[in-house]
């Protein structure tokens, strides 16, 4: 096992930023190609499978799988061939220069050759007052981690995509009520997903609504909400432009947000690495998870706006070890075959 010091001094082949199911599936293969990678657990260790209890549609589970199951089962695995887990949060990167240099949170830097960039994506917020104050207050982005608190409350659920549902419906088992708020009069859910939650007896729907304020403090947590309507949608938009909109107050025990994603790019903000407007890592074209700085992969939510699925951010994950390895094997050619003085000057 590596000291902190060791770790610092030694020049990696592969550091992996993430420990989701993509950061995972690299570090499997990775492992496997005696590469010995370092892998950054990252804020939210495990990503966003570990605030899901079942995923049903990862291939090999016909009864479906639990998402700190499959995590962990993951871990093991890459631990197997040798991968080494390190709890840490990247700050800063240095990328113009070789080999990689990577700052963490508690100080420490790590030094290397390849990086494969898996730090996924998390919840977005919609921006209602009083937010900040009582997220974790009965404000929350993870039904899974807080609906057991509301048993016997009203709550409502923000968002009409699949994970809005998903809340809705693990919420529906503890809850008297439930109150989907969209802010369209369209479901972008699955139709699978919204049957289910249009089905559901303890489910109701909020059209062309959003969340303006949410009322509560952090002593008695969220007591209700401000919500405005505009026959046409986007009604939030439609105040902004000095139009008229219909506000109601509703008195609810717990609000949850399922409105997306966003992408952990943050600390690639000062590097060479293309980033779309989202923040969505950027890769080159075709099937590759190269990025714009040689020996930088991406895998993962990290750069799929699309598909966003446990099984893509696996797929794109192992695709990133082999990039990697590929990546590094031209190199040691190129190292190879290089003068003796070009070799002293490079890592
Ligand atoms: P999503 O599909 O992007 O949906 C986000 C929803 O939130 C949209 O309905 C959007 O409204 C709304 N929204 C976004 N920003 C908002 C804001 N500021 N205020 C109010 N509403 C806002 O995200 P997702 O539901 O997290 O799903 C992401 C991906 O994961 C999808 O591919 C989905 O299929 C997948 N997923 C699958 C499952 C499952 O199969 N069990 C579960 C969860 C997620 P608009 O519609 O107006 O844009």
């Amino acid at each position: 096992m590596n000291t902190d010091t060791d770790r610092s001094t030694t020049v990696h082949d592969v550091v992996i930023v993430g420990s989701g199911v993509a950061g995972l599936s690299a570090a499997v293969y990775a492992a496997r190609a005696d590469l010995e990678p370092i892998v950054l657990e990252g804020p939210e260790p495990g990503g966003q499978l570990t605030l899901t209890t079942e995923v049903e549609n990862y291939l090999g589970f016909p009864e479906g799988v639990g998402g700190m199951e499959l995590i962990q089962n993951g871990k093991d695995q890459a631990e197997r061939f040798g991968a080494e887990f390190v709890h840490g949060t990247v700050e800063d990167a240095a990328l113009d220069e070789r080999p990689f240099e990577l700052v963490l949170s508690n100080g420490d830097r790590l030094r290397t050759r390849a990086l494969i960039v898996a730090t996924g994506a998390s919840a977005r917020w919609v921006g209602a007052e009083n937010e900040d104050e009582l997220m974790g207050y009965g404000l929350s982005t993870c039904a899974t981690c807080d609906g057991a608190f509301h048993r016997g409350d009203d709550v409502l659920v923000i968002g009409g995509g699949d994970s809005a549902m998903e809340e809705a419906l693990f919420l529906a088992k503890f809850a008297d009520s439930v109150t989907i708020v969209h802010r369209r009069d369209e479901l972008r859910a699955s139709d699978i997903m919204a049957q289910r939650a249009r089905e559901h007896e303890t489910i109701d729907f909020r059209w062309n609504t959003e969340l303006l304020e949410i009322h509560g403090s952090q002593e008695e947590g969220v007591t209700g909400a401000t919500l405005v309507r505009h026959p046409e949608g986007h009604p939030k938009d439609k105040l902004d432009d000095g139009l008229e909109v219909e506000r109601e107050e509703v008195d609810v025990g717990g609000i949850f947000y399922g409105v997306g994603h966003v992408p952990n790019t943050d600390f690639l903000a000062d590097t060479a690495i293309d980033r779309d407007d989202d923040g969505y890592l950027l890769t080159s074209e075709g099937m590759t998870t190269e990025t714009a700085v040689e020996g930088v992969f991406g895998a993962g939510d990290v750069m799929d706006p699309k598909y966003r699925q446990a099984i893509t951010a696996a797929g794109t994950g192992s695709m990133a070890a082999l990039d990697a390895e590929t990546w590094l094997d031209e190199r040691a050619a190129e190292r190879d075959a290089a003068p003796v003085a070009e070799l002293e000057a490079d890592d």
